[in-house]
């Protein structure tokens, strides 16, 4: 028995499924998840010393590749320090600033421990603010595991088959209206259905969590004005798309300002955070300025703070999106290749360094044509590149991110793995 099968035999007696979280769990792709021991660049290495090129990244916030020497410095030096004082600590303020320079839509901002949590106090802030309590949501975006947000969801929810997970009281499920991602008229009429009563519109800008979507031209405009005309915020996830796809995420891609935002992952250098923020007059709400309460024991932890300033003044240095998209488009034109000589049928939506291979003979646009995928050759792909040495998302409906590490023999030869794998399929 391998390292990480005996790993896994053991996880299964005491965690469900063995895993942390489901989305690490291999299910939908067959066979059991690898155990990883160590992380550099942009390679994984495994119990077993097998290394594998990863397109996971930590389902995305290693975006300078695994265990950067700059990130790891900065948290060896702020660790000198203390590992939590339970007061306010002076790099949650340079975080602050780090985050309002690179989100101009972001006038205040608090931080958390986690994407879930940024999500589900922006829904409470919005909630607060307009006095209104229906919120609206897109099928298949994922916003974290909180209530209101668990119908219809993305990621491991969908993987695993719970898009509507159970435990969630059929009164907060009625709270939270869904909508199809990329239909204006839907989203009227979802509007016209509730007069005075949408306190906000939550979505995934480009959508991450039902594999990679970007949505139609006009379509995220034409959000911004509904919500404006209906008096509801307009809530950003840029948990996984901010700092990624721009410096500013996709509302500088697309030039929106929503209300408020919500990130995480890459703000944290690959330690636990999270944080949401927006105009001023909405963020006074909270405590202790105002009634919407919202707290963390841990919430601007140094080390986390540390790791994450480093991440985003290495962003700030390199610059690195033009770079990260030239790596994407080698990938997506690789699979393309192969997949044209094959005669196979393949999607591979693209932005920067997030992409995912649909196999399906029509554009991906939202929930239902990703589900028209085919989930079967998907597993069949991702296991003949594992047995290439290339990670990808162990799920159909999961996009692969790619790091500045990934750049040169690692793009190249992950390009080479897939061309194969698709060949062989
Ligand atoms: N929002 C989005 C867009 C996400 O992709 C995720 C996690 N993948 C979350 C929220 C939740 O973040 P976390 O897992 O840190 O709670």
């Amino acid at each position: 028995m391998s390292s990480s099968e005996s790993l896994f035999t053991r996880a299964l007696q005491l965690i469900p499924g063995g895993v942390n979280s489901p989305v690490r769990a291999f299910r939908s792709v067959g066979g059991s998840p690898f155990f990883v021991k160590a992380a550099h660049g942009a390679t994984l290495v495994t119990a077993d010393d097998r290394e594998l090129i990863d397109f996971v990244c930590t389902w995305g916030p290693a975006i300078h590749g695994h265990n950067h020497p700059r990130i790891k410095a900065a948290i060896a030096h702020a660790l000198e320090h203390g590992t939590s004082f339970g007061t306010p600590n002076p790099s949650e303020v340079e975080m602050a600033e780090l985050i309002v320079s690179f989100f101009p839509s972001i006038q205040k901002v608090r931080m958390c421990n986690s994407g879930t949590e940024a999500t589900m106090s922006a829904i409470r802030l919005a909630r607060g603010f307009t006095k209104r309590d229906k919120i609206i949501k897109f099928s298949g975006c994922y916003h974290g595991h909180s209530d209101s947000l668990l119908i219809k969801a993305g990621s491991g929810a969908l993987t695993h088959g719970n898009p509507d997970s159970a435990g969630i009281p059929a009164a907060f499920a009625a709270q939270t209206v869904v909508l199809p991602f990329n239909d204006p008229t839907a989203l009227d009429a979802g509007f016209a259905a509730n007069p005075g009563q949408i306190a906000c519109v939550i979505i995934e800008p480009y959508i991450g969590n039902t594999g990679f979507i970007q949505p139609d031209p006009g379509y995220l405009q034409h959000v911004r004005a509904a919500c404006t005309a209906h008096g509801a915020l307009l809530i950003f996830d840029e948990v996984m798309t901010g700092f990624r796809l721009a410096r500013g995420g996709v509302q500088e891609l697309e030039n929106i300002v929503p209300d408020l935002t919500t990130l995480g992952k890459i703000i944290g250098g690959g330690l636990p955070v999270g944080a949401f923020g927006g105009r001023a007059d909405i963020m006074n709400l909270i405590a202790p300025l105002g009634p919407v309460y919202q707290a963390g024991t841990l919430s601007g932890n140094p080390l986390a703070m540390a790791a994450g300033i480093a991440a985003l003044q290495l962003l700030d240095e390199l610059n690195p999106y033009a770079r990260l998209d030239a790596l994407g488009r080698q990938l997506r034109d690789a699979v393309l290749a192969a997949a044209r000589a094959k005669g196979l049928p393949v999607q591979v939506p693209q932005c920067g360094s997030m992409f995912t291979i649909f196999f399906a003979d029509q554009p991906v646009r939202d929930y239902d044509t990703a589900l028209r995928a085919d989930a079967t050759r998907f597993g069949q792909f991702f296991r003949a590149c594992l047995a290439g040495g290339v990670y990808l998302p162990p799920s159909a409906y999961e996009a692969g991110f790619i790091s500045t590490a990934h750049e040169g023999a690692a793009i190249d030869r992950a390009c080479t793995v897939l061309s194969r794998a698709i060949k062989e399929l």
